[in-house]
């Protein structure tokens, strides 16, 4: 019962809040952060793999200040995330 509990309490998300770990979206494992989203390299690249599957190759992401849209491939959306200064060095997005 003792042990039932300790494990309930170990899965719980938010108790572990304070503590600087985060659940692997691929495998459910929990790591130390520092990495998005996934535990190792290998789950990193299933998940992108996902991602691109579903998203495409790239994405379409807009200046909020201009409102230029611009090519961005995915992937490094996933493994860099993006800052407004960045965007300028993608192509821009051609409407089909
Ligand atoms: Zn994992």
């Amino acid at each position: 019962m003792e042990a039932k509990r300790k494990n309930e309490k170990e899965s719980g998300g938010h108790l572990l809040s304070n503590m600087k770990f985060r659940v692997c979206v691929v495998c459910g494992k929990l790591y130390k952060v520092g990495r998005f989203y996934t535990c190792s390299e290998g789950c990193h690249e299933r998940f992108v793999d996902g991602i691109v599957e579903e998203f495409g190759e790239s994405k379409r992401i807009v200046d909020a200040v201009t409102g230029t849209a611009y090519k961005v491939p995915t992937r490094e959306v996933l493994e860099r995330g993006l800052r407004h200064e960045d965007l300028k060095k993608y192509p821009k997005w051609k409407e089909p």
